[in-house]
């Protein structure tokens, strides 16, 4: 008879329970959990990866090397650098589903606790307010001008390196105004040729990055003082330094340059 197994997908905070095998480390796949899931937590299903199903849960203390040197625990975004990239888009999911049920534990109406009723709701018994994981969706895009593209830093990245025109969507926004707006508000610069290029779940902790690419206008680049502390536009030769490869952005500028 084949044995059930099953892919652990372990957090404290936001690290990520990750076991060295031979061609590196991994998501701990086993018939029992690699630790004990805590009493009174709950072990959520969060689908298949390879026909093996997937289930998270949370710890209340990190695990130490001294008690399994296989294992190591670390940040999400980290992560991505050590885990197969399924793995790590899995994990995505995994503190994603986390994060809900940490935030979800009473209803924000009645304070009663709340009821799972599926994998990925939750119902207040009282007064029957329904719960999902809520995503806030962001946007984010590559603007050209000639050979060139713009590219700004963050006052709130960490690092040296610059990115691209990126930010959150308003209620009652399409995705195509949001884009206006935030390089409006953020270079003054009017753009056109609006087109989508692909999308990303971004589990920072609950997020959709949503990547267009489009072409300068007119105006003069003003920056927004609070959000931004340099921008420019920048010629494939003369590139500043750029994201990481984990990022929309990073493809977006990729795809750019012809190296995706
Ligand atoms: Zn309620």
């Amino acid at each position: 008879m084949k044995t059930e197994q099953t892919y652990w997908f372990v957090f404290y905070k936001d690290q990520v329970l990750m076991e060295q095998q031979a061609d590196g480390y991994h998501i701990p796949c086993s018939q029992e959990p690699p630790v004990k899931a805590p009493i009174g937590s709950t072990v959520h299903y969060i689908g298949e990866m390879e026909g093996i199903p997937c289930k998270t849960y949370a710890l209340h203390s990190p695990i130490s090397g001294e008690e399994a040197p296989t294992r190591l625990m670390v940040g999400l975004r980290a992560s991505y650098d050590e885990l197969p990239f399924e793995e790590y888009y899995k994990a995505g999911k995994a503190f994603q589903i986390l994060n809900w049920d940490q935030n979800t534990r009473y209803c924000p109406s009645c304070g009663v606790p709340t009821k799972q009723i599926s994998d990925i709701g939750k119902k207040c018994p009282q007064c029957r307010q329904e719960f999902y994981p809520h995503i806030s969706p962001a946007i984010i895009v590559r603007i050209e001008k000639g050979d060139s593209i713009l590219m700004v830093r963050a006052k709130n990245f960490r690092g040296s390196y610059y990115g691209l025109v990126a930010g959150f969507l308003e209620a009652g926004e399409t995705l195509e105004e949001c884009v206006h707006r935030e390089v409006m508000e953020e270079t003054g610069l009017r753009i056109k040729n609006l087109k989508y290029f692909g999308s990303q779940p971004w589990p920072y902790p609950s997020g959709v990055m949503i990547g267009f690419t489009a072409e300068y206008e007119s105006g003069e680049i003003k920056l927004q003082d609070e959000e931004l502390s340099a921008g420019a536009f920048f010629s494939r030769d003369h590139l500043p330094e750029i994201p990481k490869k984990l990022s929309l952005a990073r493809k977006l500028i990729d795809d750019w340059l012809g190296e995706s």
